[in-house]
């Protein structure tokens, strides 16, 4: 007998999953398995807060069935629901798996929107499901009018289930709330996959309050950094969630993944981090790609960015990536066949990365890329990003303090750039300066913008200020000029400015309007600041000079001194 004419003839034209070959692309790549770059599976490249394993230490725990009461609470809390809300599951993937058996019987349709996550369709088609694509617009937006008609003319397969991702994958863009709420009309049921939601875009939680047929999709495989524990959620109205709950295996969430998961609520501040470091990695990353001919980065708001390519297939890109042992994530699908899609990060494999980009786009084999990746890599918790809007002017900073002097800036005005170039590299604080302001009347909303964004950043990333060395000083010279900067993080703002400029702008920027960048940023960051020109006669040199000596004395003043671990006052309070 031939066991398998016994198995369901539909289930056999079904594929496996087979993940990529490490082993294989790390030997074409003349690189070892653990040296490869992998940003094309969309995981978290920081380690999970250091709580997670010392809970997963705790084995003893593991000889019983798991008790998923405390788990469901800490959810509950998290997604701002009762705990009758929230079923569990084996990962987001089994979230779609039980939605689907839920509500999709044999020959009925699920309504996907391509471009998509394959888990939909898979999911589907193994339970004998249909799928009806409605692909999403050259924008990504969804076709609503599309989904509608297919709704309500009647199909020959009755939908029951709609798919849309926010934000959605590949694309990185989130669904808008209006959206949403007109789906959420229809007679069926609406799952909204907010796998990557942590990263960007609002939820849709809040509209449970009025919508039983919603189903809030997440996962803890992105922001948490524990895909491989394979934990994912569903958000729900109780009555979906108690159907759900009676299909799904008692245990289908192993208690390792549920250890983890309540480690990892109990440091949030890690999981902030992380999120955050992502969120900058990936703005830092957009502006880099942005800079190579022929590629054009997408907005995102998850982690990773979509990029379209100019002359180009996006298979070719990824396999002459994958040489140099960098692996990114291209389509067959004919609407993204000039597209990769590239996950967020770390620093130094997007530096990898963009290396080898250079090199692929001028005609030259990338080196096989070697960057010694750090084992167990946590995010830098002394960042904070800050984003202002007003009518003159939109501006956005991240920084890190504990950084290596990286920076991307771009304000539309060349001299302020590379004066905060100057802080950043002789700082080594890490740095993303974004600004947009109304230089058609002149550049002076833009100079005192961007001061305020980046001393409510200083501000934002020295915390409570303590342990901190407090008070820095330096000299910079450069050739006839030389600068003296003093700081004292005092949490008191002051600000003394000489520079004794004899020219009325640099560039594009006034020199008037230096010295109130100066005294703007220190009122923010409630800094007293004492910058003084000793004497030159360039007021390039001077302003240079000036800026490089104040990255030096705030990298000296920011740094935490290892005796000390309370705030560096006698106050007690900065
Ligand atoms: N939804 C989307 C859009 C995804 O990209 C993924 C994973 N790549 C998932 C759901 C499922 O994630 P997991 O099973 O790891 O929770």
């Amino acid at each position: 007998m031939d066991i398998m004419s016994l198995t369901s003839p539909h289930i056999r034209g079904l594929e496996t999953y087979e993940p990529p070959d490490w082993e294989a692309l790390a030997a074409r790549a003349g690189v070892p398995p653990d040296r490869l770059i992998r940003l094309d599976a969309n995981e978290n490249y920081y380690a999970p807060s250091p709580r997670v394993a010392q809970a997963l230490s705790r084995s003893e725990a593991f000889r019983f069935y798991p008790d998923y009461g405390p788990l469901k609470e800490a959810i509950a809390q998290y997604a701002g629901v009762g705990p009758e809300y929230i079923v569990l599951g084996s990962g987001g993937d089994e979230i779609i798996d039980l939605s689907v058996r839920l509500f999709v019987e044999p020959g009925e349709a699920v309504i996907v929107c391509p471009p998509a996550f394959s888990m939909y369709g898979v999911s589907t088609e193994a339970h004998h499901g249909q799928v009806l694509s409605v692909a999403r617009e050259a924008d990504f937006s969804l076709d609503v009018d599309a989904i509608e008609a297919l709704v309500q003319d009647g199909a020959a397969a009755r939908p029951k289930l709609l798919f849309v991702t926010s934000p959605g994958n590949p694309d990185g863009q989130s669904v808008p709330v209006e959206t949403i709420l007109r789906l959420l009309e229809l007679p069926m049921a609406v799952i909204v996959d907010e796998a990557y939601i942590e990263f960007g875009g609002s939820s849709a939680v809040p509209l449970l309050e009025d919508h039983e047929n919603l189903i809030v999709l997440r996962t803890f495989s992105k922001w948490a950094g524990i895909a491989g524990l394979r934990l994912g959620y569903a958000v729900t109205s109780p009555a979906i969630a108690q159907a759900m709950n009676r299909l799904r295996p008692p245990y289908n969430v192993n208690s390792a993944a549920v250890a983890a998961a309540l480690a990892t609520f109990e440091d949030m501040d890690h999981a902030r981090a992380t999120i955050s470091t992502v969120v900058a990695e990936r703005e830092r990353l957009q502006s880099a790609l942005a800079k190579l001919p022929g590629i054009e980065p997408l907005p995102s708001q998850a982690n990773f960015v979509l990029c379209r390519l100019e002359g180009r297939s996006g298979r070719e890109l990824a396999a002459a990536l994958a040489e140099a042992g960098i692996l990114i994530r291209s389509f067959s699908a004919p609407a993204l066949e000039d597209a990769v899609r590239i996950t967020v990060g770390r620093p130094e494999q997007h530096d990898a990365l963009l290396a080898a980009l250079r090199s692929i786009l001028s005609g030259q084999p990338p080196e096989p890329s070697l960057v010694s990746q750090t084992s167990n890599p946590q995010p830098p918790n002394r960042q904070a990003s800050v984003e202002r809007r007003t009518r003159e002017t939109d501006v956005t900073v991240t920084l890190s303090l504990d950084g290596t002097g990286r920076y991307e800036i771009d304000t539309g005005l060349g001299f302020l750039d590379h004066i905060l170039a100057q802080i950043a590299a002789h700082g080594l604080f890490d740095l993303v300066v974004r600004a947009r302001g109304d230089l058609h009347i002149d550049e002076h909303h833009t100079v005192e913008d961007v001061a305020i964004v980046l001393g409510q950043a200083l501000d934002g990333a020295l915390g409570d200020r303590s342990g901190l060395v407090r008070m820095g000083h330096a000299y910079a010279p450069l050739d006839e000029a030389l600068a003296r900067v003093v700081v004292d993080l005092s949490g008191r703002p002051y600000a003394v400015i000489e520079a004794g400029f004899d020219t009325p702008r640099i560039g594009a920027v006034g020199t008037d309007l230096l010295v109130h960048f100066l005294e703007t940023l220190a009122f923010h960051a409630r800094m007293s600041l004492h910058a003084h020109v000793l004497h030159g006669r360039n007021d390039h040199h001077r302003a240079e000079a000036l800026f490089k000596a104040l990255g030096r004395a705030l990298d000296a003043a920011t740094r935490q001194d290892p005796r000390r671990s309370s705030v560096p006052s006698t106050k007690g309070v900065l």
